[in-house]
């Protein structure tokens, strides 16, 4: 059922991971649904679907959502809308900028209006938004149950997901992470990888999306790994992206996968991740956030 939507997705593939640093049968494989769809990558789309489905059954015409120029989700809400008849506009914190960032270009290309506010505005306003008059409103990042609802489904996208012991992802506002929580069973454990520095309120705020049953698996939250904060990307993280292109041909995004599965790597040779263990990493998809690099930085 996983590619049941509204949208052209393109089949995804599960890549076979294979390093010296992988010891004592341990495996990794990779889920490329940053491979789903050009615009809509990776997690974006299945934390839109059902809110976009909420939308249209509550008899909106029009999706307003939150997040800054450089905002996968703004692109993804964008499209998406357009692909589900809906109007959407896209509320952008900070000023307008003189030259808007390819993003938001694209944004308004698929129909997005686009409103600026100040960052003070932003913080505050954003609780007060109620759906209602036609609009319906999403959160910044999608963040919400009905995204982890939609994100629950990137597991029907494996053949077989029990087999793996482990699932591993990176974590912004947790909405994946809490989907994937929900959607595992019991035998296994959910890994994120925070990519914010110092975040820990996410603990709280993944705790409110998670069913509260005992029939998912058990889940940890890594903090540390965010290479001096969110989107910073020092050469250590850049040649270590090279690194998994030239010897692996598996592309990363600075801000999200890369770093998550350096986090991976670590807890495999320190052996946090017992030997034996069946790693199944999801690439959540950013890769078009690349762009924002000079060219030449990247190999790929
Ligand atoms: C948005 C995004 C995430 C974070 O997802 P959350 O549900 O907010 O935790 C992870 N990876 C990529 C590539 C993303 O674009």
């Amino acid at each position: 059922m996983c590619l049941q939507n509204k949208l052209v997705l393109k089949n995804i593939k599960i890549q076979g991971f294979y390093a010296g640093w992988l010891t004592e049968n341990t495996g990794i494989d990779v889920l490329r649904i940053d491979e789903l769809h050009p615009v809509v990558s990776g997690n974006k789309y299945f934390k839109l679907k059902y809110y976009l489905l909420d939308a249209l059954q509550t008899g909106c015409h029009t999706v307003a959502t939150f997040g800054g120029a450089y905002s996968n989700h703004i692109v993804a809400a964008a499209f998406a809308c357009r692909e589900y008849g809906l109007n959407s506009v896209g509320i952008i914190r900070g000023q307008k900028p003189a030259t808007p960032s390819h993003t938001l270009t694209q944004a308004e290309g698929y129909g997005m209006q686009l409103q600026f506010v100040s960052r003070a505005h932003f913080k505050n306003r954003q609780p007060l938004h109620q759906s209602g008059n036609g609009v319906y409103f999403v959160g910044e990042g999608g963040y919400g149950a009905l995204g982890a609802k939609g994100a629950a489904e990137i597991l029907q996208c494996v053949p077989d997901s029990q087999y793996y012991t482990h699932i591993v992802c990176a974590l912004g506002t947790g909405t994946m992470f809490a989907g994937l929580v929900n959607g595992s069973s019991p035998h296994q454990t959910v890994i994120g990888i925070s990519v914010l520095k110092n975040n820990f309120s996410i603990a709280d705020e993944v705790k409110l999306l998670i069913n509260n049953n005992n029939s998912h698996g058990q889940y940890n939250i890594v903090h540390g790994n965010h290479f001096g904060g969110y989107a910073k990307h020092p050469p250590n993280l850049i040649g270590f992206m090279n690194e998994l292109w030239t010897a692996h041909m598996l592309p990363t995004d600075i801000v999200y996968t890369s770093k998550a599965f350096y986090a991976l790597r670590q807890m495999v040779i320190e052996k946090l991740i017992d030997a034996g263990s069946r790693v199944l990493f999801v690439h959540s998809g950013g890769l078009q956030g690349n762009a924002s690099l000079p060219a030449g930085v990247l190999s790929y």
